[in-house]
């Protein structure tokens, strides 16, 4: 899988590179780019905003380096080119799986107050937000975007982790889990963990997940 992330702030993809997905770009599970916009700006001073017609608050990105970025990184139109936008349709694991099946992606991160629409007119396939709330910038809902898609490109988590059993892999919330000590500041593990007995194990973990799901996220269980 390709990505090709159009950023203000390189920079700040340090923090996408660690763990997991640090070895998955070494080992080139995934190929990442990331690409300034400024680099394409036009203006001598590389200036990339400017006031928005109409007035109100803020600067927006103007059109003319985010297009010509967009025409640099994928001139014939092979990714499937992504904006993340407060307005977008909101993120999940199921979103997060269906990316993951695609061989290049293209994500744009806004700034300041956003960017030109004809841009996202002219360029973009779709908008993703992370949630009801406004950051400024997109790039950290980029990382946890590709952070989220990522582990589901083949061979990106180890045998040893597994996205099946986990919290939205289905209806449930994942059970609670535990490791060494057996018992640690007086709690102990529970017995049937201990037991041997994958059945009881399986049965107790399925119980456990349907009794925090209506606890913590019951309406998780009312979309089944
Ligand atoms: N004026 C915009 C609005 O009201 O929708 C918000 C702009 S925000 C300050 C700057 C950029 O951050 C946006 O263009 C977008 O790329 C990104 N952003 C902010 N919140 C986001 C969210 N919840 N999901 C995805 N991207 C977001």
């Amino acid at each position: 899988m390709k990505i090709k992330v159009l950023t203000l702030f390189p920079e700040a993809y340090g923090g996408l590179k660690v763990g997991i997905l640090e070895k998955a770009i070494q080992s080139g599970k995934f190929d990442l780019e990331i690409i300034n916009i400024r680099d394409f700006s036009a203006d001598k001073h590389k200036k990339t905003d400017d006031y928005p017609f109409g007035g109100g608050a803020g600067m927006l990105m103007t059109p003319q380096p985010i297009y010509d970025a967009i025409r640099h990184a994928d001139p014939d139109h092979k990714c499937l080119r992504i904006f993340l936008s407060p307005r977008g349709q909101t993120f999940s694991q199921k979103k997060a799986v269906e990316l993951s099946e695609k061989s290049d992606l293209l994500f744009l991160c806004g700034s300041y107050e956003g960017v030109d629409q004809r841009v996202i007119d002219l360029c973009i396939d779709e908008e993703i937000s992370i949630g009801d709330y406004v950051l400024t910038s997109g790039d950290l809902p980029c990382m946890v975007v590709i952070n989220a898609l990522s582990r589901y490109v083949s061979g990106v988590l180890g045998s040893e982790q597994s996205t099946e059993e986990e919290s939205f892999s289905g209806a449930l919330l994942e059970y609670p889990q535990y490791t060494r000590p057996q018992e640690f500041m007086g709690l102990k593990v529970p017995d049937v963990l201990l037991s041997g007995d994958h059945a009881e194990v399986a049965k107790w973990r399925r119980e456990k997940s349907l009794e925090l799901t209506k606890a913590l996220r019951p309406d998780l269980l009312d979309k089944k």
